[in-house]
C-alpha cells in the first residue's frame, strides 16, 4: 500500500515517432505538399484573413462541426448561407431554433446546428462574446465541443501547437506506424492523440492539422490510396511492409516482435497480403442500425388560391429531428399488418384532430426508406384528402398548413421530403 503506480509501458517502437529529424522531414513534406495542392475552401480563406480572433474561432468551429458528418461539397453552400446570415457569434445567438432548423434542413444530424447555437448563446451570455482562446477551454467550457472540434479550432483559429485526430487522421496515422489494433480502443485512441500532438508543426500547427486531414480525404483514402502520390510515403511503415514483406519474418512473433503488443493487429487476424496497406486501420465489427417503422400521413386540402396544401407538426424540442417539422406520424410496433396500422394511424389523428375519423379515408401509398445514423427507419407512408377546414386541437403540437414551395422552405428533414 502507498506504493505510486508504474508508468504505463512505453509503446513499442514500431508505432511510434521517436526521432526528431524524421519527424522535422515529415512536417516539411507534409506542409509543403498541403501548400501545393489544398483545396480552396470559404473557411480556410477567412481563417487565413480575418484579424478578428472571435470571428476566425467562430467561422472554424461552424464549419468544422457541418464537416463532422458531411462531405465537405456538399457542405460548402451550407457554410456560405450560414456565414451570410449569421455573420457572428451574437448574430446566430439571436437566431430561433426555428431558423436554425430552416438553414440547416438537408445536412442530416440535426441536433449539430442546434447545439452550436445553444453554444452561441453561452458565450454571449457568459463569456462577454468572447471564444475560449485554448483548446483545453474549448472544450471544458463550450456544451457539444469535443476534443477534436476543440483542437481544431484552437489550432487553425489561434496557432496553438495541439493535434486532431479524426476519422482521416486515423487512417494516416495508424498508416504510418502500422497500428493495427481496433482503432476506437481507448488504448489505439490515447496513443493517436499522443502521436498528432507530438507530429504538429509547432509554427503552423493548422495547417499542418488540415494538411493531415487533407491527405486522408484525398490521398491516403479508405479502400485504394494512392501511396505513388504521397507526400509522406518514406515515413510509412505500412507501405514499406507491402513492398517488403513482413520486415522480421521470425514464426510465432508478434508484428512488432514485441508479445501481447496492444496496437498490433489481433493475432487471430493477422496482415492480409492482399489488402496491402488497408490492413489499417482496424475498427471493431459495426454496431447493427435499429429497425424501426413509422406510420406517416400527408393530409391534403385544397387552399383559398386552388393550390394543394399539406398539414405539417413540430416535433418535440428535444430527441430525434428536435423542432423539425413532419407530416403527423406515428412509430409501429413491428408486426403490425395493414389494417391494424391504418386502425392505430386514424386513432392517433383523431385523438389529435378532435373528430372522428374514418379508416376508409386513408389511402396506403408506399414505404420510403431512409437511413439515420443509427436507425434503419422505414415510412409507411399514407394520404388523407380532407373536404373543407379542418380544427386542430391546440393542446397537441404546433402545426401548419404549407403549399408544396413552403414545405421545401420549412424546417423538413430529407426523411420527409422523400415521403413528400
Ligand atoms: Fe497512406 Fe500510402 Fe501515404 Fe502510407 S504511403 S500514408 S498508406 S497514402
Amino acid at each position: 500500500a502507498g506504493l505510486p503506480a508504474p508508468a504505463p509501458a512505453p509503446p513499442p517502437a514500431q508505432h511510434v515517432f521517436s526521432d526528431p529529424a524524421e519527424i522535422e522531414a515529415l512536417r516539411g513534406n507534409l506542409l509543403a505538399w498541403y501548400d501545393k495542392c489544398k483545396r480552396d475552401l470559404p473557411w480556410r480563406t477567412l481563417a487565413a484573413t480575418e484579424p478578428d480572433a472571435d470571428r476566425r474561432a467562430y467561422a472554424v468551429w461552424v464549419s468544422e462541426v457541418m464537416l463532422q458528418q458531411t462531405q465537405v461539397a456538399t457542405v460548402i453552400s451550407y457554410y456560405n448561407r450560414w456565414m451570410q446570415k449569421w455573420p457572428t457569434l451574437q448574430a446566430l445567438a439571436q437566431a430561433s431554433l426555428e431558423e436554425v432548423n430552416e438553414l440547416w434542413a438537408g445536412l442530416g444530424y440535426y441536433s449539430r446546428g442546434k447545439r452550436l447555437q445553444e453554444a452561441a448563446r453561452k458565450v454571449v451570455s457568459e463569456l462577454a462574446g468572447q471564444m475560449p482562446r485554448t483548446a483545453e477551454d474549448l472544450q471544458r467550457l463550450l456544451p457539444g465541443v469535443g476534443r477534436y472540434t476543440a483542437g481544431a479550432i484552437a489550432s487553425i483559429s489561434y496557432r496553438q501547437a495541439t493535434g486532431v485526430v479524426d476519422g482521416n487522421v486515423i487512417r494516416v496515422l495508424c498508416r504510418l506506424r502500422c497500428i493495427g489494433a481496433d482503432s476506437s480502443s481507448p488504448a489505439v485512441v490515447d496513443q493517436l492523440w499522443d502521436m498528432a500532438n507530438a507530429l504538429v508543426d509547432r509554427s503552423r500547427p493548422g495547417d499542418f492539422n488540415q494538411a493531415l486531414m487533407e491527405l486522408g480525404a484525398t490521398v491516403c483514402v479508405p479502400k485504394a490510396p494512392l501511396c505513388g502520390e504521397c507526400p509522406v510515403k518514406q515515413h510509412c511503415r505500412a507501405r514499406r511492409r507491402k513492398l517488403f514483406g513482413k520486415p522480421t519474418p521470425v514464426p510465432d512473433v508478434e508484428d512488432c516482435g514485441v508479445g501481447g503488443c496492444p496496437l498490433c493487429p489481433p493475432a487471430a487476424e493477422p496482415w492480409d497480403s492482399s489488402l496491402g496497406v488497408a490492413n489499417f486501420p482496424r475498427k471493431a465489427a459495426k454496431k447493427q442500425p435499429r429497425v424501426t417503422r413509422t406510420a406517416t400521413c400527408v393530409l391534403e386540402r385544397r387552399g383559398c388560391h386552388g393550390a394543394l396544401e399539406y398539414l405539417i407538426v413540430q416535433r418535440p424540442s428535444s430527441g430525434l429531428l428536435a423542432g423539425l417539422w413532419e407530416f403527423p406520424s406515428l412509430p409501429l410496433s413491428q408486426g403490425l399488418q395493414e389494417e391494424k396500422q391504418k386502425e392505430v394511424l386514424a386513432d392517433h389523428l383523431q385523438a389529435w384532430m378532435g373528430q372522428p375519423m374514418a379508416t376508409g379515408g386513408l389511402r396506403f401509398i408506399g414505404e420510403v426508406t431512409h437511413i439515420f445514423s443509427h436507425i434503419h427507419q422505414t415510412y409507411v407512408v399514407y394520404s388523407l384528402p380532407l373536404d373543407g377546414d379542418v380544427t386542430l386541437d391546440p393542446a397537441s403540437s404546433p402545426s401548419r398548413w404549407v403549399t408544396e414551395e413552403e414545405f421545401h422552405a420549412s424546417a423538413v428533414s430529407t426523411a420527409m421530403k422523400k415521403v413528400l
